[in-house]
């Protein structure tokens, strides 16, 4: 799965005796109680899990060396959220049961506007819902059970076409998958325990109070985690798309008349990363913790374009061909987005995006400032 990066293997972390008992406090999390659920949807969040079991089992046999235990858990909390923290042997990656089913509103809005994704499906039988310039809700109404909340939001918010509904739960495979290897970095890069060693917490969690947030020196650190996980996790990403299991999911969602070619999928991909980043900066102060979206999603596309032109040429494409398609996919998803009407810092999205490159510029040079402080808390480290 990492061939695309040149992993580099550092010596394993072993972690202190004050955390070592810290960890055993850690309270169990609840997970999401799948019986309750619909078949159609339990399915998807079953095999979730299942792909994150794999991509740790992938890790271990690429890395050829002693890895820990990442458990996956889909866990019922109702905010927009997710987390890795270290447990008395080995890690937890959660994604809280909230994320899948905000990501997959948020797509079934979308292919609800019949200009986005126009080749899809029958795009002219779609009403799009009145918003009137609200946020996508970032938490599960308390009122409802959890696994009531994920089913009602899911079924209420779908679109019309068949065909438009599928392409909606790909979508949200795709952003949900791109959270969880996004998570799984956070722990193989070493984050997780150097952030123990930084602020004493066990628990490295996405998306913090306002009150929690680092300041100075932790904040800049932290925003370069969140732009090494992201390059990871996106070439973990790019890995799937280019496999031909791919293939067999793609293909009856876009219909045997699309384009569902590797191009196509590495735009589905980057344009579900780009969802994921502009709903977390709804939620997360922009700079305070993550990099800005379209900073982010700058460094994702950059780095899936260097990944396709160094090291999977058998692919085929030219270095036009994916530029071009990375410039087609943002264009698409920021005018969904501006369709949705939802409040955004930005004036324009657009000219933004020309901009970012000069943050993802800082974010190397930050990165080669400070990975002397943490790097040696990785199970590998994939940057020079
Ligand atoms: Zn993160």
């Amino acid at each position: 799965m990492y061939h695309a990066l040149n992993w580099i293997a550092i010596e394993r972390f072993d972690t202190g005796e004050a955390v070592t008992s810290a960890m055993q406090r850690v309270r169990a999390t609840r997970e999401l109680d799948f019986s309750s659920m619909p078949a159609d949807l339990s399915g998807w969040y079953r095999s979730h899990s299942e792909k994150i079991n794999t991509a740790v089992a992938e890790i271990r046999a690429v890395a050829d060396k002693p890895m820990p235990d990442i458990r996956a858990v889909l866990a019922r909390r109702r905010s927009f959220g997710a987390l890795a923290g270290a447990r008395k042997h080995g890690y937890a990656v959660e994604l809280n049961a909230a994320l899948p089913t905000i990501i997959h509103f948020t797509f079934n809005n979308l292919l609800r506007l019949p200009a986005f994704m126009s080749a899809i499906g029958n795009a002219a039988s779609e009403t799009p819902e009145p918003r009137g310039g609200r946020r996508i809700p970032l938490s599960l109404p308390s009122r409802l059970k959890i696994e009531e909340a994920i089913r009602l939001i899911t079924t209420t918010s779908r679109p019309e076409d068949d065909a438009r509904a599928q392409m909606a739960v790909l979508l949200t495979e795709l952003a949900t998958a791109f959270c969880a290897y996004h998570e799984v970095a956070h722990v193989v890069l070493g984050h997780v325990d150097a952030n123990a060693r930084l602020s004493a917490s066990l628990t490295f969690v996405e998306v913090v109070a306002l009150q929690d947030m680092p300041l100075g020196k932790i904040a800049s650190t932290r925003r370069v985690w969140e732009f090494e996980a992201d390059l990871v996790a996106i070439n973990m990403l790019l890995q799937d798309m280019l496999s031909p299991k791919a293939e067999e999911a793609f293909e009856p969602a876009y219909g045997p008349e699309n384009d569902h070619s590797p191009l196509a999928r590495i735009q589905a991909m980057l344009g579900a990363a780009l969802i994921v980043f502009l709903l977390i900066a709804q939620v997360v102060p922009p700079q305070l913790t993550h990099p800005d979206p379209l900073v982010r999603f700058i460094a994702v596309a950059d780095e899936t374009a260097a990944a396709l032109l160094q090291h999977h040429s058998g692919v085929g494409l030219t270095d036009e061909e994916v530029h071009d398609a990375i410039n087609d996919v943002a264009a698409a998803i920021l005018d969904g987005w501006a369709r949705l009407e939802v409040p955004t810092t930005h004036p324009s999205l657009l000219s933004s995006l020309r901009r970012a490159r000069a943050g993802v510029e800082r974010l190397q040079l930050q990165r080669r400032a400070l990975s002397n402080v943490y790097r040696s808390h990785a199970y590998f480290y994939p940057f020079e």
